[in-house]
């Protein structure tokens, strides 16, 4: 954060139209601004100034999007939006497995995309730190500190692999976690391709966690890319 207290928002993004609506509506909502149009600049820009968040568009006239969270990630966490107009599923998985935190595709609304600030903002504020208070979503309480789950307050039995498999997704609230993402968490790397592993898991914990299995209220599908516990 800035020394005016600030939170700071560097923006990476080629198209000027785009680059000044962000601007100004990001500092109208009180946030900093940097920004620039090259990759190379970002890259010099995120390290030097060490931005709050980074809102990243992937085609760049300079250098590709993924080249520079792949560098951001070799040394910093800092959170990174990828804004994109590739809508493909695969670019997103491709973005989020080279460490985005999350993306929106264009064209965009400024609502959906501060919410999703937002969300990887409260994130980075808590992560690393040692916090033994459970999750609360609604109904939902995850204990990872008591490995319990409750829903309406009456415990949920989960077996290891369904508990591990909500727990990845608990430690990442509110952002997607690709399927790649959680099979190498929860089975291991050799199993990174059997994305039907996380489908049936993914239905077990909704028939024990969701009012309604087949219209989610937690545990949400990104089709083709991962998964999404919601963060409220
Ligand atoms: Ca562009």
């Amino acid at each position: 954060m800035s020394s005016a207290g600030k939170v700071t928002v560097l923006v990476v993004e080629d198209e000027p139209q785009i680059r000044r609506f962000l601007h100004t509506s990001l500092a109208g909502q009180g946030y900093r601004i940097l920004e620039t149009a090259t990759g190379r600049e970002g890259l010099s820009m995120a390290a030097s100034h060490t931005p709050d968040l980074v809102i990243l568009d992937l085609g760049l006239p300079d250098m590709d999007g993924l080249d520079i969270i792949r560098e951001v990630r070799a040394w910093g966490n800092m959170p990174i939006l990828v804004l994109t107009a590739r809508g493909k599923e695969r670019d997103k998985v491709t973005a989020l497995d080279a460490g985005a935190d999350d993306y929106v595709t264009k064209p965009f609304g400024m609502a959906e995309l501060t919410a999703r600030m937002r969300v990887l903002l409260r994130h980075a504020a808590t992560r690393g730190l040692d916090d033994p208070s459970a999750v609360i979503i609604g109904g939902l309480t995850i204990d990872l500190a008591r490995r319990a789950v409750l829903l309406d307050g009456t415990r949920v039995r989960l077996t290891p692999r369904e508990y591990a498999t909500l727990a990845v997704l608990t430690r990442a609230r509110g952002k997607v976690v690709t399927h790649r993402q959680l099979l190498q968490e929860v089975w291991g790397p050799e199993f990174v391709e059997q994305s039907h592993y996380v489908r049936i898991y993914l239905q077990r914990l909704r028939s024990k966690l969701e009012a309604i299995p087949a219209r989610p209220r937690y545990l949400i599908s990104e089709p083709g890319v991962g998964y999404r516990l919601v963060d409220e």
